[in-house]
């Protein structure tokens, strides 16, 4: 019998390309071979922040193909980004497989794409290979873009994705209350970004209806209501990295171990954990009212500051805040981030609300102080806050989120007993669901069963 053979191919941004590393892993520990395809850019970036530590296993070979774009065009425009990807990537896609299909013995059994991707689910169908969407956000969010066609008929949003009105819309009892100036195209760029996030909603909606599975990083436990109402959607979450010694995590960024021995020597459950993802910007004033905020909580903190978060443009002020806080506090540019969750130490995140990092921290039982930037991360926000009410919101209604407010919420979590309560209940179920026997390993390993058997 053939050794079954996955292509797994995420959408290029790192809160992706993590969880679609992470699953590929999981299908190796079934014994699957698995191509996983980057684009060259992406590739590139994994490969150079790995430094000299060079992780790959035998079993997950790593290639690339060019995503259209020209060297140092700005990859963090997502419209452009979904515009150009459409126009290029197929193509090359299809000649990759046909490239690796020549092989007698490695043909592709399957190909595992991002839902972000609809194009690549439909090569695969094309190609008549069996096809499979993974869904790396929330269950509601996709539950959200089935529903466009619905909400344009009912006059929430226009053709564009404009919301009619500034309101509040709920797509099911029990799931999140979205406001519609925050559903996730109309707060992920300019006007044109929205447009252009639309048209792929529309097109990925039809590709995913082909789609023999569609399987999410997320638990039963986690979006009861939301799975209940889109029972197609399976979860297999949460996505765990695992202490292997090949294990290849996919960072953009190369990660700063030395937070590890720092938050070694921090009391237990003590250390305010601040991380903002892959995206977030800041702008000048907002980034300094963050520090002093810090600085005043008066706790221990572990701040992650990309080189990108602010253009360079408080280099100074950085540096010298860096220098005055440690060793009480320390500043790193990207932290081995599901390690330091799990570590003792940590308290409560800071959170930008990426599901990745809300996935993360519900499963190491951290409560969340929430400070949602874009995309879905205002529904994450809510998850967070209102359903599981693990954490708190931050007040963005004066247009600056102020050093008081972080201070007096910070405050307010480390003393309120019950939120951690409801963080430590929440960790147990999560985990409870990827153990044997759990609904997330049960369905994993009915989708593991399926594509062994088309070996
Ligand atoms: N991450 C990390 N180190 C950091 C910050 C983030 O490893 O210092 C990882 C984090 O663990 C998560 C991913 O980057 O897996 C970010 O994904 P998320 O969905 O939270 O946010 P996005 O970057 O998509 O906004």
């Amino acid at each position: 019998m053939t050794q079954t053979h996955i292509l797994v191919i995420p959408y290029p941004a790192q809160g992706h390309v993590i969880p679609s590393m992470q699953l590929s892993h999981e299908l190796v520990k079934h014994g699957i071979k698995v191509t996983f395809v980057n684009t060259d850019f992406t590739h590139n970036r994994i490969v150079k922040a790995l430094q000299e530590k060079c992780v790959v296993g035998n079993e997950i070979q790593l290639v690339s193909i060019p995503d259209g774009l020209e060297d140092g065009e700005d990859r963090n425009n997502l419209g452009k980004l979904t515009e150009v990807l459409f126009e290029v990537m197929p193509k090359k896609l299809e000649m990759l497989i046909e490239e690796i299909n020549k092989s007698v013995s490695n043909k592709i059994t399957c190909i595992v794409a991002d839902g972000n991707l609809g194009w690549a689910l439909e090569v695969s169908k094309k190609m008549g290979i069996r096809t499979v969407a993974f869904w790396p956000a929330s269950a509601s969010l996709l539950i959200l873009f089935f529903s466009l066609q619905k909400l344009i008929d009912d006059g929430i949003i226009d053709r564009d994705g404009t919301p009619a009105k500034d309101t509040t819309i709920q797509l099911s009892p029990m799931m999140p209350v979205m406001r519609t100036t925050e559903f996730t195209w109309a707060c992920i760029g300019d006007k044109k970004t929205t447009k252009i996030t639309i048209e792929a909603v529309k097109r990925n909606n039809k590709a995913l209806k082909v789609a023999e599975w569609v399987i999410c990083n997320s638990t039963y436990n986690h979006e009861a209501a939301a799975l209940a109402f889109a029972p197609e959607i399976l979860p297999i979450g949460p996505l765990l990295e695992s202490n292997h010694i090949e294990y290849l995590a996919a960072n953009f960024w190369p990660e700063d171990s030395t937070c590890l021995n720092w938050l070694d020597q921090q009391q237990p459950n003590s250390v305010i954990y601040v991380a903002f993802g892959s995206f977030t910007i800041f702008d000048h004033r907002q980034l300094q009212e963050l520090a002093h905020g810090l600085e005043q909580c008066n706790k221990p903190f572990l701040w992650v500051v990309r080189s990108d978060i602010n253009n360079g443009k408080n280099e100074i002020f950085l540096k010298e805040f860096e220098e005055r806080m440690f060793p009480h506090g320390k500043v790193v540019q990207w932290a081995p981030q599901k390690k330091v969750l799990s570590h003792p130490s940590v308290a409560c995140f800071l959170s930008h609300c990426g599901w990745n990092s809300i996935m993360e921290g519900t499963t190491n039982g951290v409560t969340f102080l929430c400070w949602p930037y874009f995309a879905d991360q205002f529904i994450n926000e809510t998850y967070i806050c209102d359903i599981w009410k693990v954490g708190l919101k931050l007040d963005r209604n004066s247009g600056i989120i102020t050093r008081e407010d972080i201070t007096c919420k910070i405050k307010q979590l480390l003393l309120d007993e019950e939120f951690q309560i409801r963080a430590l209940k929440l960790k147990k179920s999560a985990l409870n669901s990827v153990k044997e026997g759990g609904s997330s390993n049960k369905n994993f390993n009915d989708f593991i069963d399926w594509i062994k058997s088309y070996a």
